[in-house]
């Protein structure tokens, strides 16, 4: 059996047609495609600051190309989202989703107290170490608001914050384990596995320990970087004994031996 699914893509920056050919080209089984939330014209207002990858697109034109690309390369596409996790802003971003067919969405924290983590520079240990502190909390309410069904790259922080709080075990722990408390999946990030994998080998320790649900996704936003890392994922999840990755249909998990 094979890691043969990726349920993190993008494709503002191509198309879901040029990413589904590029996943069927790497022997994907199932393409699990997540456009992010603030690139849909309709949500659009709510997160400006966010930068745009590419046009916007609307709801129901992402929904048909999703379509699309499955019929057009006959391969098992998945429709999802990544979603901003803002506690003050979520109410009013869901209220666009509803109604709408998807088979999983993808809670992510980009954004912490009006700040985007990834364009930012800590001032030292004290701060680096609280905005990590911060983060984990705000990780941990995405989890428990019950809208998500995967919490995406849940050590990003590392990507402009290298002040790792000595608690980080602990932290990761912690949210492993209420995300297994509310059957919330955790996601094993290519990006991440690529940039700061010893920090990623903390997190899987973490839902080792828990029996956390784990989720795959390369985030790739174009169509080479489909699957990026997971021939290093496979060999990490299996040294910590991981044998099974969460996937979801109409919002319905499956868990699958690879
Ligand atoms: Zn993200
Ligand atoms: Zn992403």
């Amino acid at each position: 059996m094979a890691l043969d699914t990726d349920f993190h893509s993008h494709v503002s920056r191509s198309s879901a047609q040029r990413m589904a050919q590029a996943a069927q080209e790497q022997g994907l089984r199932v393409l699990g495609l997540s456009e992010h939330v603030f690139q849909m014209s309709e949500a659009h207002s709510l997160l400006e600051h966010m930068g745009l990858e590419g046009p916007l697109l609307r709801f129901d034109t992402y929904i048909a190309a999703v379509r699309n690309a499955a019929e057009e390369q006959q391969l098992d596409v998945r429709l999802g989202l990544e979603i901003d996790f803002i506690p003050e802003k979520n109410e009013a971003i869901q209220s666009f989703l509803k109604g709408k067919p998807w088979d999983f969405l993808i809670g992510s924290v980009h954004e912490i107290d009006g700040g985007l983590f990834e364009r930012e520079h800590y001032q030292g240990k004290a701060e680096g170490e609280a905005r990590w502190l911060r983060y984990y909390q705000l990780l941990r309410a995405a989890v428990k608001s019950g809208y998500f069904d995967v919490i995406s790259h849940p050590v990003r922080m590392r990507s402009t914050n290298p002040y790792l709080p000595a608690t980080l075990d602990e932290e990761l722990e912690q949210l492993a384990a209420e995300a297994t408390q509310h059957d919330v999946a955790l996601e094993i990030n290519g990006y991440d596995m690529l940039t700061y994998p010893n920090v990623v080998r903390r997190l899987v320790k973490a839902c080792t320990l828990h029996r956390t649900p784990i989720s795959v996704g390369s985030d790739a936003h174009i169509p080479a970087r489909i699957a990026q890392a997971h021939q290093q994922t496979n060999t990490l999840l299996r040294v910590a004994q991981i044998k099974t990755v969460r996937i979801w249909k109409q919002r319905v998990p499956e868990e699958y031996v690879f």
